[in-house]
């Protein structure tokens, strides 16, 4: 299948903070990409790259097979690269209907902004009885729904999703990442989605990659990694690259 998103060689960092090493990152169409790995790795960063919110110093990135690596975030914003960060995602003072509204202003067509209401209720009907309340009283669970409604309102061709269950109670983590699948499901859409929480994440994921150093140490199917009996030997930087059977060039 075609890639929605790919990187080539990419070099990337923080002014001259170097973080990120000559990565090649694919993920395809109608897929959920899964990018593991444990704290400070570098996973954001990618994220970031991929919006163009960081220093580029070699690599390409591209979007649907066109290279975006010299277009600003808005272009890329505009183009279908839907984006959710991990904090800051959501305007807590106003409410659930203005998060929206806000959310789509870039979007002209009306009933566009109508179809993409109407498929937010049917994914988070939670949602619709919240329309006018302001949505820092939501709970972490209902904030991350409108967060990633907030993304859906703009008609994204894929979407970056950055470690949606951060901060989460664990009851909360799974069902979190069941939406995320569902809603993955019923649009067809693309993610590519970053989580610190390994075995959870690739439960919902199709291909899956694990990141250590600012480098890939695993590329593959998520059944694969995740059924890998070493994978906590291997997410706690226990084992090498070298010694893994199933890993992939
Ligand atoms: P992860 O998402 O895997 O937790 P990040 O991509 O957030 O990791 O961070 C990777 C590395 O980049 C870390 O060493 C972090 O300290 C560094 N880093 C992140 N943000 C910045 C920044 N704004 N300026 C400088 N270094 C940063």
């Amino acid at each position: 299948m075609a890639n929605i998103i790919e990187t080539k060689s990419l070099n990337v960092g923080y002014g001259p903070i170097h973080v990120i090493y000559d990565l090649d990152f694919e993920a395809p169409e109608g897929a959920v990409t899964v990018i593991v790995g444990p704290n400070g790795v570098g996973k954001t960063t990618l994220l970031k790259a991929i919006m163009g919110l960081v220093t580029v110093y070699s690599g390409q990135v591209l979007f649907k097979g066109q290279d975006v690596t010299e277009l600003p975030p808005y272009e890329r914003t505009k183009m279908g690269i839907g984006y959710m960060p991990q904090v800051g995602n959501i305007f807590s003072r106003l409410s659930v209907a203005e998060n929206l509204k806000m959310a789509a202003y870039t979007v002209d067509d009306p009933s566009l902004i109508e179809e993409k209401m109407e498929m937010i209720f049917t994914l988070f009907p939670v949602l619709k009885g919240f329309m006018h309340r302001a949505a820092g009283t939501l709970s972490g669970g209902e904030r991350q729904m409108l967060a990633e409604s907030m993304v859906l309102m703009r008609d994204p061709k894929v979407m970056l999703v950055d470690e949606p269950t951060a901060g989460l109670m664990p009851k909360l983590v799974t069902d979190v990442l069941k939406k995320l699948e569902e809603m993955a499901e019923t649009t067809g859409l693309p993610i590519i989605l970053v989580e610190q929480r390994a075995r959870r994440a690739l439960e919902v994921g199709d291909i899956a990659y694990m990141m250590r150093g600012g480098r890939f140490t695993f590329k593959g199917s998520a059944q694969e990694l995740l059924n890998h009996p070493q994978l906590t030997e291997m997410y706690l930087g226990a084992i090498e690259v070298h010694e893994l059977k199933y890993v992939r060039e």
